[in-house]
């Protein structure tokens, strides 16, 4: 029996809540499928650890990780630490120190869910977000100096590299080939960025070629919001730059009806090193020690990482409970409307692993 080897990083504010729910839901899995395992190492990295030891993780916190199949993250920040700190301190050390450099967002509204957009249908709004996850705005090249003085000045630098947009372009038009309608859109903004978005177009254009059965079209970032908005269903696969599709999924997140549905993988397509999981949505300290926060975010994103070790059939099962869950309305935590609390969806989404499962059971023997 295969044993998968999960990182489980809860980090702050609900990430402590959520991140535990989503382990529970691969131990219920594991319980019931008997063809695989999981084995646990939690790791109390974040504010708290911070406060104590004055860095988010430990220096060689990285290699801890190495050796695992997969990471489940849940959120970093903190109230009293400024933000920069928890991001760059923990998210962004091991996004860039395992060069998880794709990450993958995707964007459905699920059964049940009141999305805004009132003219769309859950056909129209199908998407995923490609961010490139290791460079550009985030790359954390830049300074201050006289600081304090009236002269003080500070910059950052967005710096893109070839070999780091074909990856990700060539990542992105993979996806999109295989997807149902071969469709990607790139967003760019090089009428303002005249160099290195200017390269982001050309090499756009470059490995197109390598793909001539996806149909692909450039947007910029500022009018890709209200093609978003207004013409959803124009859209399929979209690739960005870190900080662009940073905003574009936090936008497409609130369009498919709540921060607390939305899933994320940041990818090693190359799998030198694990991937991690996380919900897209942050440490939401308002709600935090309540049972409050929606669970849902994480299961998503325990889909993905079953769907990366190559669990299609757990991940189709999670997936199915998780929708049944979102299609009845007493099972709505206060983010979309309802009282459930994260205990009770979790409690939910166990027990119906065993109900979408009995089709296959029976059709078996
Ligand atoms: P951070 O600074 O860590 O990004 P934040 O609190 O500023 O965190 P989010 O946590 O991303 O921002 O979300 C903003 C608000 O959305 C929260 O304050 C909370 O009210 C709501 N929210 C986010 N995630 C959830 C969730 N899983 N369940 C319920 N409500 C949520």
């Amino acid at each position: 029996m295969k044993t998968y080897r999960i990182a489980t990083i809860p980090g702050d504010g609900i990430g402590k809540e959520v991140v535990p729910a989503g382990r529970q839901v691969l131990e219920a899995l594991a319980n019931k499928n008997k063809t695989f395992a999981f084995e646990f190492e939690d790791f109390d990295w974040g504010a708290d650890y911070y406060r104590k030891n004055g860095v988010m993780m430990p220096e060689d916190g990285l290699d801890a990780l190495r050796d695992k199949d997969a990471i489940l993250f849940g959120s970093a920040g903190d109230p009293d630490v400024p933000d920069h700190i928890t991001l760059w301190g923990l998210r962004l050390k091991i996004c860039q120190g395992l060069d998880q450099y794709a990450n993958v967002r995707p964007t459905r509204i699920l059964p049940g869910i009141d999305a805004p957009l009132k003219r769309c249908t859950p056909e129209d709004l199908n998407w995923v977000i490609v961010r490139e996850n290791s460079e550009g705005e985030y790359s954390g090249v830049g300074g201050r100096v006289h600081q304090g003085h009236p002269i003080e000045a500070a910059t950052d630098v967005s710096i893109l590299t070839r070999a780091g947009v074909e990856r990700i372009m060539r990542f992105a038009f993979k996806l999109a080939q295989s997807r149902p309608r071969k469709l990607l859109t790139v967003i760019t903004k090089s009428n303002a960025q005249r160099h290195a978005m200017v390269m982001w177009d050309e090499i756009a254009l470059e490995i197109s070629k390598e793909f001539p059965d996806v149909k692909w079209d450039k947007e910029l970032v500022d009018a890709s919001t209200a093609r978003m908005i207004n013409r959803p269903a124009t859209l399929d696969t979209i690739v960005a730059t870190n900080l662009h599709a940073d905003i574009l999924s936090d936008l497409a997140a609130a369009l498919a009806g709540s921060l607390g549905i939305a899933p994320t993988a940041n990818i090693d397509p190359e799998r030198r090193y694990p991937s991690m999981f996380e919900p897209i949505h942050g440490s939401a300290f308002d709600i935090m020690g309540k049972g409050l926060a929606n669970p849902v975010g994480t299961f998503w994103s325990v889909v993905m990482l079953l769907e990366h070790l190559g669990e299609v059939e757990a991940a189709k099962r999670v997936m199915q409970a998780i929708e049944a869950v979102t299609g009845d309305p007493s099972l709505h935590t206060g983010d979309l409307g309802g009282k459930a609390t994260t205990a009770q969806v979790t409690a939910a989404v166990c027990a119906l692993l065993d109900k979408v499962e009995a089709p296959a059971a029976k059709a078996t023997t």
